[in-house]
């Protein structure tokens, strides 16, 4: 006789049934989790270098979090933005006070903070009476969101081509390539937007010249320069911003996925200059910067940007890069990254291994075909690498 179906195995049934399938996922069922774990209804642990995708950087059943969530629920969850409540203004005020902005918009996600970039970017030149400056210059490699305008600065076929026509006045220039930018970038565009250290499209780090010839050109034609620091940003690195690696810094900055600890949230940091080009009634969200979000935000960016937590993350981020580099594997081709934003780039495709983690006790994800991408939780440690790295050796051995 057949077993019948467990709950947890009814529930993954049920799930292919009930949600449209836009993601291919495992077969079973996360209950809960603890610092960098996660456990599935079986009670198998899952050490997590996924982190949501680069979200949970204080890990799970944090108690801070968890307390700052409960006060916050307590309180006014929404009011719109047609009113003021303080925790918002707050959360802007302590991000103006360690980055370069002046002013700050809310948003729900990474895509609708770089929609608002965007639009924010036209805005600049359409105030200046220059209606036909509406370019936006992005890059190979790139992922800036799934909505219409942020997919069409993600030029990746199976994203964009079944969605013609997309965004027009969206132009592709080279990552990393100063002659390609200088070639794309003139006086009809608007703004130009590059992630300082690409996520999605596989961990490829800005190089400091590359950013500073993307600063100097769009003084040059008066563009604003857009960096995307949604995957990238609050401490993922080792600095509180990505940019700070390279000295440079934008006009914009868009935030997103760690910024409320898994709540979802997005923000637009501009400088003043560009932020006053928006007036009243031109742009705007209905749930952006409610007061619990906003509240739990605060605590998360307070603990991020403590010089300790940093530090933290330097040194687990230098000690994953150093032992995963010791692992002898004819299949390994490079190891790179900054901070907790590593990369292992294998010779062939690692959706296999991404499976294989699965019974290992592993969450990992790709970026792109061939790269293993660790963005894990920041709080996670030296022996979860040693764990990691013992686990992938294993894998990688088995594998042919
Ligand atoms: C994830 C991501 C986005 C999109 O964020 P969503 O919250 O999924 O809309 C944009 N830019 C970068 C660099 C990202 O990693």
């Amino acid at each position: 006789m057949l077993n019948a179906p467990t709950r947890a195995e009814q529930f993954v049934d049920d799930g292919e049934h009930y949600l449209a399938q836009t993601y291919k996922r495992p077969p079973f069922l996360l209950v809960s989790g603890d610092g960098p774990y996660l456990y599935d209804s079986e009670g198998h642990p899952y050490l997590d270098w996924v982190a949501g995708i680069a979200v949970n950087a204080l890990g799970y059943n944090d108690a801070g979090l968890t307390q700052t969530m409960q006060t916050a629920a307590a309180g006014l969850i929404h009011t719109s933005n047609l009113y003021y409540t303080a925790p918002a203004i707050e959360l802007a005020s302590l991000l103006i006070e360690k980055s370069f902005a002046d002013r700050v918009f809310f948003s729900n996600s990474g895509a609708e903070a770089n929609e608002g970039a965007v639009k924010w970017a036209r805005k600049v030149q359409y105030e200046k009476g220059l209606t036909d400056k509406t370019e936006i210059v992005h890059f190979s490699g790139a992922f800036h969101g799934r909505t219409m305008g942020a997919v069409a600065l993600t030029p990746k076929e199976k994203y964009q081509k079944p969605f013609m026509p997309l965004m027009p006045h969206s132009v592709l220039a080279e990552f990393n390539n100063l002659e390609s930018a200088r070639a794309a970038i003139g006086p009809k565009t608007a703004g130009v937007i590059v992630e300082p250290i690409q996520g999605e499209g596989g961990i490829n780090i800005a190089t400091d010249e590359f950013l500073r010839g993307l600063r100097a050109l769009c003084d040059q034609h008066g563009a604003v320069l857009i960096f995307d620091e949604v995957q990238c940003g609050m401490g993922r690195t080792g600095k509180l911003w990505a940019h700070e690696h390279s000295g440079v810094t934008p006009d914009i900055m868009t935030l997103a996925k760690p910024l409320a600890g898994g709540l979802p949230i997005g923000a637009i940091l501009l400088t003043e200059a560009v932020a006053s080009a928006m007036h009243p009634g031109e742009h705007g969200t209905t749930f952006g910067g409610g007061p619990m979000i906003t509240s739990v935000a605060k605590h998360v960016l307070q603990r991020i940007s403590q010089p300790e937590f940093l530090e933290h993350v330097n040194e687990v981020g230098n000690y994953l890069q150093e032992r995963l580099s010791e692992i002898n594997s004819p299949l390994i081709k490079e190891v790179r990254g900054r901070g907790l934003m590593v990369a292992l780039e294998l010779t062939g495709d690692v959706s296999a291994m991404v499976e294989a983690g699965y019974q290992h006790g592993l969450l990992l994800v790709n970026a792109g075909t061939n790269v293993i991408r660790f963005v894990p939780p920041l709080i996670i440690d030296k022996p979860h690498v040693d764990q990691l790295v013992e686990k992938l050796t294993t894998i990688l051995s088995a594998s042919k």
